[in-house]
């Protein structure tokens, strides 16, 4: 028998990468990840299934990771952490597809728990928990700052309208103020205009306020990601090596958070048909264990308020499961560390960023 060169077919067909110039074997680029090409990718019919393809994958990729993150607390972050990252959609992803989400929703349903109303930064000051008394200046200070910026900006606003005023005194010195319509009208004496100037902007501050207050309430969370990891970094950074994997940690934990928070939302939204608080329902046993006669006093220390206790319900035993997934931490000293971090989360969400949505608010009013 007899052998043609051309006969002998290599083992492996070899390829050109068409980005890079890099030769390999299989379907994709292994320097640069780019994959191999034919025409057929130009047909119309490739076009369409690509973008049928984006959109399935993709969101059974980040439904997915969204129900593991939800139902198996720390297994995707352990995942991630291990490599094993294809299968999921990566953090950053999670986050903001299901911060869109919890924007329309809570939007929607009008629920207001991360969105402050001015005034609420005259509570949960860092001096309330005993360890901290002595940070009362710095609290005093805080809420200072707040307040005279809320007036600084009334004066302000008080003053365009005077001004406004001014530039429309009539020729009696008086201040015509009229509708929209110039049906009806009414004159001001000039030297009344000033207490007419300041009841408008109160009313135009307000306004102002709680028009912008949401957005920032809504989006502004993020900020408590780094706070986050660094604390889980601080209790883990032997297991956890870099703070970059804390970071990871905290993202995961945070989208469980706005992924509980948007339940509860709707699920006390629905009985609004049924007239029922349904929300409310659910705490009862809890309420009836933790909180009765006997167990209350003890509760109130360990715990806090009834609403400080509703959010340990469903960041505790999150926490708690993550850890043990994640660092095997024994039980009781993981008892103690889920419970630390939830008391710290409470405080930063309501002691921290109200206050800095608060600022951001008033700051950015114009
Ligand atoms: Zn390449």
């Amino acid at each position: 028998m007899e052998f043609k060169v051309s006969d002998v077919k290599p083992p492996v067909q070899i390829h050109t990468c068409r980005n890079c110039k890099h030769r390999f074997s299989g379907k994709i680029c292994n320097q640069c990840g780019e994959k191999i090409f034919n025409e057929d990718q130009l047909t119309t019919k490739h076009f369409f299934h690509q973008v049928i393809d984006f959109f399935w994958h993709w969101e059974n990729k980040v439904l997915k990771t969204i129900k593991l993150n939800f139902f198996k607390p720390g297994f995707i972050t352990k995942e991630n952490i291990n490599g094993i990252r294809i299968p999921y959609a990566n953090p950053v992803q999670l986050y903001l597809v299901v911060s869109l989400v919890f924007y329309l929703v809570v939007t929607k349903v009008g629920v207001s728990d991360y969105t402050p109303s001015f005034g609420d930064h005259h509570y949960y000051g860092l001096s309330g928990y005993v360890a901290f008394k002595w940070a009362r200046p710095l609290d005093e200070k805080v809420v200072n700052a707040i307040d005279s910026a809320w007036t600084r900006k009334g004066r302000v606003m008080q003053h365009e309208i005077q001004n406004e005023i001014n530039s429309n005194l009539e020729a009696d010195s008086s201040f015509k103020l009229t509708g929209r319509d110039n049906t009806d009208s009414v004159y001001i004496p000039a030297g009344k205009t000033n207490v007419y100037a300041f009841k408008q902007m109160m009313g135009a501050r307000w306004t102002l306020f709680h028009s912008t207050v949401g957005t920032y309430g809504k989006t502004l969370i993020f900020l408590l990601l780094p706070v986050i990891a660094a604390i889980l970094f601080l209790f883990f950074f032997k297991k956890l090596k870099y703070y970059g994997a804390a970071l990871i940690l905290s993202t995961h934990f945070m989208v469980y958070n706005l992924c509980f928070f948007m339940l509860h939302a709707l699920i006390n939204q629905a009985p609004r048909y049924i007239n029922e608080n349904l929300g409310g329902w659910m705490m009862k046993p809890f309420f009836y264990v933790f909180y009765n006669n006997v167990t209350s006093p003890v509760s109130n220390f360990i715990f806090g308020s009834k609403f400080e206790f509703m959010h340990f319900i469903f960041w505790m035993p999150w926490l708690f499961i993550a850890i043990k997934r994640l660092f095997n931490t024994p039980w009781w000293k993981n008892l103690v560390i889920s419970f630390f971090l939830s008391k710290v989360f409470y405080f930063l969400i309501y002691g921290v960023l109200k206050k800095i949505v608060i600022a951001v608010t008033i700051w950015s009013m114009h």
